[in-house]
């Protein structure tokens, strides 16, 4: 299809320059050029398929691990907002569509006296980017609970991968960007309901003690490795509490960038990349980013 055609065919679930700041957690960045907003798996398999394979997607969950450029997206990008159905099987296998958040994951399996997804209860995302990013929190993380994923690719392929086949690793998995993954099986054990409710509450405990809460951020800015915590050199080079413009260093948490008022896109990569420049300088150590940075600066 082309892109006009494809455009009057889904008309009711594509938007022209929509801009995705409040689809993020930072609550800035500039415009997608189409955001499509599948009411459903299947409409998404179509359009996807539908798409010609030049036409680039870029898919956005809960926005909580992207920084979104303030020129914006060109090509389409997809939130997968309502894709979020949840179901479980007699062997206690839950499949969760990709738009699923983590914390109504961990809730659904608490409601089943399933354990083993409490963790999922502290991290703002979505079960998509929660593959994507390998995300994990408290000594789990989702290579240990994904059985599968079932995902189409920027030519409308599918195909299921099972866990072991997607190369996760710390906050990273070896498949390129270009596959959407819609729908996973994850596993649980028999729990008790009360033991399930107890973690999870102690997992918000120890969040709020350590994380900045109800502010405008993406989590980790930079990844930590087996050698070194990011926050620890991000310390050490005087970084806590650096500010440029509204971009703000955690004084809390100084692994996280914070939006304090109305920063730009760029006020935060900048301030990301200062942090970077003086751990350097500090420590001869380069970060990595762990947010993903999309779209023209
Ligand atoms: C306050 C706060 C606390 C956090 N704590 C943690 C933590 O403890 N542990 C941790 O690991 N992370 C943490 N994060 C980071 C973030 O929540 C996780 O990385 C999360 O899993 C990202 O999911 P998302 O749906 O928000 O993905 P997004 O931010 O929307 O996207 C992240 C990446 O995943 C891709 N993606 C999203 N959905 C799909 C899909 N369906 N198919 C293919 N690709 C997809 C996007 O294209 C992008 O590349 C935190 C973030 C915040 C703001």
């Amino acid at each position: 299809m082309n892109i006009d055609n494809l455009k009057s065919s889904y008309t009711n679930y594509l938007k022209l320059n929509k801009n995705l700041s409040s689809f993020t957690w930072f609550g800035v960045g500039g415009s997608a050029e189409m955001l499509f907003l599948p009411d459903n798996i299947d409409r998404a398999i179509s359009f996807i398929k539908d798409k010609p394979s030049e036409l680039k997607i870029f898919v956005i969950g809960a926005g909580s691990n992207v920084l979104i450029r303030d020129n914006g997206i060109p090509g389409v990008s997809i939130t997968t907002k309502k894709l979020n159905k949840l179901s479980i099987d007699i062997n206690g296998i839950i499949t969760a569509e990709a738009g699923a958040l983590d914390i109504n994951v961990a809730r659904f399996a608490r409601e089943h006296e399933r354990t083993g997804l409490e963790f999922l209860v502290g991290i703002p995302g979505t079960i998509g980017g929660g593959i994507r990013m390998n995300s994990g929190a408290f000594g789990s993380e989702f290579k240990e609970i994904l059985i599968d994923v079932k995902a189409i690719n920027n030519s409308g392929i599918i195909k299921i991968f099972k866990s072991e086949e997607l190369g996760m690793k710390y906050r990273n998995i070896d498949i390129c960007d270009e596959w959407f993954f819609y729908s996973a099986r994850l596993k649980t054990s028999k729990g008790i309901k009360s033991r399930i409710h107890n973690k999870m509450k102690d997992i918000i405990e120890l969040r709020k003690k350590a994380q900045p809460t109800g502010v405008k951020t993406g989590g980790s800015t930079f990844m930590n490795t087996s050698n070194y915590k990011a926050w620890q050199l991000i310390d050490k080079a005087g970084c806590r509490g650096l500010k440029l413009g509204d971009a703000k260093v955690s004084e809390k948490h100084c692994n996280f960038i914070i939006n304090t008022k109305k920063s730009s896109a760029s006020e935060i990569e900048n301030l990301g990349e200062l942090i970077r420049k003086k751990v350097l300088e500090s420590s001869g150590i380069k970060l990595n980013w762990e947010i993903k940075k999309v779209g023209i600066k």
